[in-house]
């Protein structure tokens, strides 16, 4: 079985628990697109976790995890995780953890290139993308330049040295351009020795894996990081992830593109929320942003910023749920929503006078309104709650008229952030 993990909103939604939670199921877990630019934060028996890089399954003993040629890897990074993970007493292996040969090495370059650029935006525009400065974009386009240094390139290091000089003179015209100091190729190389020569023990043909793996009967879930929103096809461009976030990308940017996904489980949250800058139309401001900020915890996993929030938007979640593909849903947070007598949702969209439930192009986001409409909360701490009996009713009448508005049936309900803070709804 292969199965998709995704987010259907703007990230954030909670798929690193949906994840953790559903690996038990799974005997690996794949990552496949993006790189530290998100955070899954994941809690259990032995401890809470952030993870930017590696696989949710790394909490498990018996999942193997992979990572897929989709992703963009700043090796230091992965390092400092990997080590922080074996002090809380987590194995990790080459038994247990594969890198794709073909994942592209994040660069101190990169970052560099990311903040220049962020910061040149700013100045200049005063509407920087609101990146998170981890370089990812300009690797992505160093990879579409085939630019990009590559993992499996650690297991031949000396031809990767002598790739370098004419990246680092590439690279320099341009960090020379935005008024920085040039980079060295001395420095680059002691930069892969300490940070790449550690994983290279990792680093395998992550398809060969896969396809070994399926044809055993093993069973694959694919983690996705980000949202439908973020996607750099069908988000919200400029502000999305320089990555595909899409559930269909899966099986290509985890090495196994000849292999057909058997279903899709898309992540959505009870309310919205949105890191960054971008249009986000059911967006709350004031006192009713700042009650469901503190309410949902509402900070960045990665970057500690807070996050923007708003009710459940109707719109923007059936479109990702189209995008995605999603053949089931999971709800998280439901029980952020305990403190509310009356609960909103942006049902429609208001553009140009019309009212609609189409998520537009982006161009016209900005100035489409949002509708609201209320519904009647249950006022009642569910955060016990694990049989679907135990929600109250008027809980019960939220889940059935997101499914309704959504056309899509909601499986899993997480009513705490706990690993077994859930309720499987059929
Ligand atoms: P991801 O990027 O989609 O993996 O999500 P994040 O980890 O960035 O954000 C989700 C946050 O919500 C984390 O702090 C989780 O611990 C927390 N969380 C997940 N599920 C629930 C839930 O059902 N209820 C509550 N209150 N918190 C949750
Ligand atoms: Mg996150």
């Amino acid at each position: 079985m292969l199965t998709s993990i995704c987010g259907i909103n703007w990230g954030d939604e909670g798929k690193g628990r949906m994840v953790d939670l559903l690996s038990e199921k799974f005997d690996v877990v794949c990552r496949y697109q993006g790189g530290n630019n998100a955070g899954h934060t994941v809690i259990n028996e032995k401890g809470k976790f952030i993870l930017n890089l590696l696989p949710s399954g790394i909490l498990r003993e018996n999942v193997v995890n992979v990572m897929g040629c989709g992703m963009v890897i700043d090796i230091k990074h992965l390092c400092g995780e990997i080590g922080k993970l074996r002090a809380a007493g987590i194995r990790i292996s080459p038994e247990n953890l594969k890198i794709s040969d073909k994942a592209i090495i994040v660069m101190p370059y990169h970052v560099l290139q990311d903040v220049m650029e962020e910061d040149r935006l700013s100045k200049a525009t005063g509407k920087p993308y609101g990146s998170t400065r981890r370089g990812i974009s300009p690797v992505y386009s160093d990879k579409y330049m085939k630019k990009a240094l590559r993992m499996g390139e650690l297991l031949n290091p000396e031809l990767m040295y002598k790739r370098l000089p004419d990246i680092v003179a590439w690279k320099n015209m341009t960090i020379k351009a935005y008024g920085f100091e040039p980079i060295t190729v001395e420095d680059m190389i002691t930069y892969l020795k300490t940070y790449g020569e550690p994983l290279k023990d990792y680093v395998v043909d992550t398809g060969i894996y896969l396809n070994e793996a399926y044809n055993e009967g093993k069973n694959v879930m694919f983690e996705a990081q980000l949202g439908a929103l973020r996607d750099i096809d069908y988000g919200i461009v400029p502000y999305t992830s320089a990555s595909s976030t899409i559930a269909a990308y899966a099986p290509i940017g985890a090495g196994v593109p000849n292999l057909r996904l058997t279903n899709s489980i898309g992540i959505m949250k009870a309310y919205s929320s949105c890191v960054g800058a971008g249009p986000f139309t059911c967006e709350y401001f004031g006192e009713k942003a700042e009650r469901l900020r503190e309410l949902g915890g509402e900070y960045g996993a990665a970057t500690g910023r807070p996050r923007r929030v708003g009710p459940f938007d109707v719109v923007a979640s059936k479109y990702g749920i189209r995008c995605q593909g999603a053949d089931e849903i999971a709800l998280t947070k439901l029980d952020v929503l305990d403190d509310y007598e009356e609960i909103e949702i942006c049902s429609h969209y208001k553009l140009h006078g019309k009212i609609t439930d189409e998520f537009p192009f982006t161009d016209v986001l900005d100035e489409c309104e949002p509708v609201f409409e209320k519904v009647k909360g249950w006022h009642k701490d569910i955060t016990g709650c694990r049989k679907k009996e135990d929600l109250p009713k008027e809980a019960l009448d939220y889940i059935a008229l997101l499914e309704k508005l959504c056309k899509c049936r909601i499986k899993y309900v997480s009513v705490g952030a706990e690993r077994d803070a859930y309720i499987e709804m059929y």
